[in-house]
């Protein structure tokens, strides 16, 4: 028996729910790639970028995924030998790390576990010790997507300062683009990098890349470039050096509808129907964590993202049975954990294109698996998020 004909419900933390306007746009077929149309589509989405991402600097278009804009920020402002501070607060900046340890990087991580944001005070204190500024650039997450966690990002940078160092500072915000406040000039952020497939709705496969000034300072004498991801390349005159090669021309027609749906929503607007939507989701999780099986995986409240929520599942009832029973039931994906959480949490994603009757829908079906598996858990938590959405959401 199964109540699972109907829409996909796609609740994973990216690739994210494509709206349909988004679909169409790339229903068309292939243009040329040398002048017109377009050029204007690269026009388009570089300055659009530059709004998203609230910053006057350069941004630059990689046909890649988020690994790709990763290895562009290294190549583009570091040398070999160049050593780098990691701030760990789950996986993602450790991965970004480890691919700048196999370009030549020396690689220092500052650990962190993965149920706190990173600690400003510790990143102050190791800045501090580096009298001889050997540390070049400081590199974090806005937002873990493996442990949900979100860093504070004016704190690091406040804690970077306070420490007189001038290390350029960047911030991985694929999973927050468009989910959360972030201010890159506002932050003195020198590095900013984002996916088309979370916050920004479309599929995968484009990497951003924003660079404010002193990372274009750095550029100059950067010895990792290559020319793929070469910015000087990228700002030559014709279009095809925009992409090192042929525009991916239909991830662009997505992009740019994608683009469109964000800005008449308004950016602080798509801010806070995430915020609102986070909210709900942890007013039913509280509920559901009085059964004592169920409980946040990030200890701090206020450190809990606002575009996923990773939900701790005691290993003796088994997350695994739970998320299979929302996709063969009511077809519905949540995301599995990964790493250290693997097998012990599920990940419930609120990013990117999602409405309250989603994300109601989502969190009932999780509700229903734990019903139908008889895992203990508190009841009410659907109401729980209703209640809350009907006092924040006034008419
Ligand atoms: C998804 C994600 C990545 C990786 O992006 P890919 O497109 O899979 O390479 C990197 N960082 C964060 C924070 C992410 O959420």
């Amino acid at each position: 028996m199964t109540v699972r004909t109907g829409r996909d419900f796609l609740g994973i933390p990216g690739p994210t729910t494509i709206p349909d306007d988004v679909l169409i746009a790339m229903h068309r077929p292939a243009i040329q790639i040398y002048t017109g149309e377009l050029v204007e589509y690269t026009t388009f989405i570089l300055d659009g970028l530059r709004k998203v991402f609230r910053t006057d600097g350069r941004t630059y278009i990689y046909a890649a995924n988020g690994h790709g804009a990763w290895e562009a920020a290294l190549a583009n402002t570091l040398s070999r030998g160049d050593k780098i501070l990691v701030l760990n607060s789950g996986r993602f900046a450790h991965n970004w790390g480890e691919m700048g340890a196999m370009m030549g990087i020396e690689v220092e991580t500052m650990p962190g576990t993965w149920r706190d944001p990173v600690d400003p005070a510790a990143v102050e204190a190791r800045l501090k010790a580096d009298a001889g500024a050997e540390i070049k650039a400081v590199l974090v997450v806005q937002i873990d997507t493996a442990s949900g966690v979100v860093n504070d990002i004016p704190a690091i940078r406040a804690a970077i300062d306070a420490a007189g160092h001038d290390a350029l500072f960047m911030v991985d915000t694929i999973a927050s683009l468009a989910c959360m406040p972030y201010e890159m000039d506002g932050w003195r952020v020198d590095v900013s990098i984002g996916g088309s497939q979370k916050g920004l709705m479309t599929p995968p496969g484009l990497g951003f890349v924003a660079a404010g000034e002193r990372a274009l300072e750095a550029h100059k004498t950067a010895d990792l470039r290559t020319k793929y991801w070469d910015w000087t390349e990228r700002e030559g005159p014709l279009h095809y050096q925009k992409y090192c090669g042929t525009p991916p021309e239909h991830l662009l027609f997505g992009q740019r509808k994608a683009l469109e749906i964000l800005f008449a929503e308004g950016l602080e607007n798509v801010w806070e129907r995430h915020r609102l939507l986070a909210e709900a989701t942890r007013a039913a999780v509280s509920v559901w964590a009085e059964g004592a099986a169920l409980d946040f995986n990030i200890i701090d409240p206020a450190s809990r993202a606002n575009s996923l929520t990773t939900v701790r599942v005691d290993e003796a009832h088994g997350v695994d049975k739970v998320l299979d029973y929302a996709l063969a039931k009511c077809n519905v994906t949540v995301g599995i954990a990964i790493g250290e959480l693997k097998g012990k949490a599920m990940r419930i994603a609120h990013m990117g294109y999602v409405n309250a009757p989603m994300l109601i829908g989502m969190l009932a079906s999780v509700d229903m698996a734990l019903k139908a598996h008889r895992i203990p858990h508190g009841s009410g938590a659907i109401q729980a998020a209703v209640d809350y959405l009907g006092e924040a959401v006034p008419a």
